[in-house]
């Protein structure tokens, strides 16, 4: 069982880690922006109070996203295996939460990895991403507001979890290959061997 969570701002690539990290652990990736993109896609309920939100870089109210993780952290699958969680915590209430409820399901976090890198590596890769993926979030403007937000509300968690004596600290500057050789490095410093 290991449950681990990802920090880091847009576009450092994290989803791409946390594929590839839960894969190797045999544990569930879950991503709170992919779920709501798959929301918004499919026009369901959530998707459609959702999408506003996103599309101004803004957070979606953690009064819908927190039951949101809540439901999915009570899933057999996250029950037997753990998780690699991708985009959530995003602030305190948010951290509190999942604190309150890995409590509840006696899966404590094993540990949150920060990714870091230049704000320049950011803007870089998000042009990239830019034009092969379609998101509606990744103009340049809606990206500095999310950007922002990050390091606003994002960003202090890193010391959350120092102090819970769980932060992994990644350097995600490089290639996806040396940011997941960093990643392993950084697991193997909390006792995860993979
Ligand atoms: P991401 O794919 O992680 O970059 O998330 C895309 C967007 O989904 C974010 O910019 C937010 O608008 C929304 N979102 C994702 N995760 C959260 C969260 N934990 N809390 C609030 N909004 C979120």
């Amino acid at each position: 069982m290991t449950a681990v969570i990802m920090l880091g701002p847009p576009g450092v690539g994290k989803g791409t880690q946390a594929a590839k990290l839960a894969k190797r652990l045999g544990v569930p990736a879950i991503s709170t922006g992919q779920i709501f993109r798959a929301n918004i896609a499919e026009q369901t309920e959530l998707g459609q109070l959702a999408d506003g939100y996103i599309s101004r870089g803004e957070f979606v109210p953690d009064s819908v996203t927190i039951p949101m993780v809540a439901a999915r952290l009570q899933e057999e699958d996250v029950r037997e295996h753990g998780f690699v969680l991708d985009g959530f915590p995003r602030n305190l209430e948010q951290a509190l939460a999942l604190d309150e409820l890995l409590t509840e399901l006696g899966m404590p976090v094993d540990v949150a990895l920060e990714f870091s890198a230049s704000r320049e590596r950011l803007l870089e890769r998000l042009a990239n991403r830019a034009q092969h993926e379609s998101r509606a979030d990744d103009t340049p403007e809606v990206f500095l507001r999310r950007l922002k937000v990050y390091y606003e509300l994002t960003e202090p968690l890193s010391k959350y979890y120092e102090d819970h004596g769980v932060l992994g600290v990644v350097d995600a500057s490089g290639s996806a290959e040396e940011v997941g050789d960093n990643m392993y490095e950084a697991l193997r410093k909390r006792n995860i061997y993979i």
